[in-house]
């Protein structure tokens, strides 16, 4: 086992992965940029270090300080966290070759999985259903209206190299198709230094439904059961849950399938979660798998016992899964709300500003993973997500009634501080909601 993993991350992630390596008996060094030097959690850590200013391409993303940190640091390993160089193969490929394991998938099953069109080919090959779409990249504007004719408008145009909800567009109609294709490849280009774009059907009010995937370096895998992201706004999540409410066990099941056969087909090992998106007649299709571990992990946490962080250690270190199949429950339900700094009435924008009061709810069933604490600057420069609150109860009401009241108790305040609290309370008394019968536009449309 490892006995000093870097972290080249920050916020909740940064402190969830020390908390877990407390556990273990393993050190930690963190590093920070200048705008998170009074970040709590690192005198947490056993070292911190400091690789650069506020912006993140100028700290949290520049590959060279961070193997420089590992280096003095003296670690064996990096947990990436999520976000910044987390699904980032090349960034994987140096902490390798610095002789540093990097905690996470395989360079090759990487670079095929981050790419959306190659993973497509990968689940075509498993057999895993996906969304009718073209073969592959779509250069000419003859060949779009072309496959767009064959699988019907709306269509989406996706970038291959897309992630976090952007990269995305519609087209309802043949002229609209022709003028957003240019525009998509652009702005991917622009956005992921990829201008690879592919075409999907549109799926009409699909669910979001996640599988979380365990496997090892001995060829073990074995999933942890399904979250459902219904509950989106700009493709981005802000509500999960576990189990998917309303989903037949039998598709349930296939769909847990699919997902570990996909991941075996591509020589995974590691944490990753298989993203699907299901359609009113149950059919669910591949859309894309996350190599990394999950802001929503803590709600399969909840319902299966199991460590996601603690797993995803070992695994790196060479560990066989000790986990079986057969035996991995899903007890309950759990169910997670993203905290975020951002004003739900003014597009989401992020509201960046001290914390100046801060109540945390707690009591039975109640998880709060943040790193924020009352005095707290909500930087500017980062993602707005500052906390995320996970309930676990026996069954879904009883999780959606503890919920309300943990955010009810809720008090986050700061000059010009706004959070998804007030919207995520709305949701959570919708009746669409409660009746599991949500769709990913739902938010949208509703609120
Ligand atoms: P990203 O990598 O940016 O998160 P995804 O491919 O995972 O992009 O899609 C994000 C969200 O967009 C999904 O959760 C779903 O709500 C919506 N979405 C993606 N593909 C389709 C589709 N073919 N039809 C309808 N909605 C889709």
């Amino acid at each position: 086992m490892f006995q000093r993993i870097l972290i080249a991350n920050r916020g909740e992630i940064a402190l969830r992965v020390i908390r877990a390596c407390k556990e273990m008996g393993i050190e930690t060094v963190a590093v920070y940029s200048e705008a998170d030097r009074e970040a709590s959690y690192l005198t947490l850590a056993d070292e911190a270090y400091c690789i650069g200013p506020a912006a993140s391409g100028e700290s949290y993303l520049k590959i060279d300080r961070i193997i420089s940190a590992a280096e003095i640091g003296n670690v064996q390993a990096i947990h990436p966290g999520y976000g910044f160089l987390s699904e980032n193969a090349h960034f994987a490929e140096v902490c390798r070759d610095s002789g540093i394991e990097f905690i996470g998938p395989p360079v090759d099953a990487m670079a095929k999985l981050g790419d959306k069109v190659a993973a497509r080919k990968i689940a075509i090959e498993a057999k895993v259903p996906v969304v009718p779409g073209s073969p592959g990249l779509v250069t000419d504007e003859e060949e779009a209206v072309r496959v767009a004719r064959e699988i019907g408008f709306p269509v989406l145009i996706k970038a291959t190299a897309g992630g976090g909800g952007k990269g995305i567009r519609a087209a309802h109609n043949e002229i609209n198709l022709r003028s957003e294709l240019k525009a998509a490849s652009a702005e991917a280009e622009k956005a992921f230094k990829n201008a690879g774009v592919y075409i999907e059907k549109y799926i009409e009010k699909p669910r979001h439904v996640e599988v979380q995937l365990l496997a090892d370096q001995h060829g073990n895998a074995v999933h942890l059961w399904e979250r459902d992201c219904t509950m989106q706004r700009k493709h981005q999540k802000l509500v999960e849950e576990s189990p998917a409410p309303n989903l037949p066990q039998s598709v349930r099941e296939d769909i847990c399938k699919a997902a570990v056969r996909l991941i075996q087909n591509a020589g995974y090992y590691n944490a990753g979660t298989c993203e699907f998106i299901v359609d009113k007649d149950n059919q669910f299709y591949f859309i894309e798998v996350n190599a990394r571990i999950q802001v929503e992990h803590p709600v399969t946490e909840q319902v299966t016992g199991a460590d996601l962080i603690k797993e995803q250690i070992r695994i790196a270190a060479g560990e066989k899964l000790t986990l079986k199949q057969r035996t991995i429950p899903c007890n309950g339900a759990a169910m997670e709300v993203r905290i975020n700094a951002e004003d739900p009435e003014n597009g989401f924008r992020g509201t960046p500003g001290r914390i100046t009061k801060l109540r945390i709810p707690g009591g039975h069933g109640v998880r709060f993973d943040s790193h924020v604490y009352e005095g707290y600057m909500i930087s500017p420069h980062y993602d707005s997500m500052i906390g995320k609150l996970i309930v676990h109860k026996p069954t879904r009401e009883e999780a959606i009634a503890c919920m309300k009241r943990a955010l009810d108790e809720f008090i986050l305040e700061g000059p010009g501080v706004k959070t998804t609290i007030p919207l995520i309370r709305k949701i959570l008394d919708h009746s669409t909601f409660t009746s599991g019968e949500g769709d990913t536009g739902f938010v949208e449309r509703s609120f």
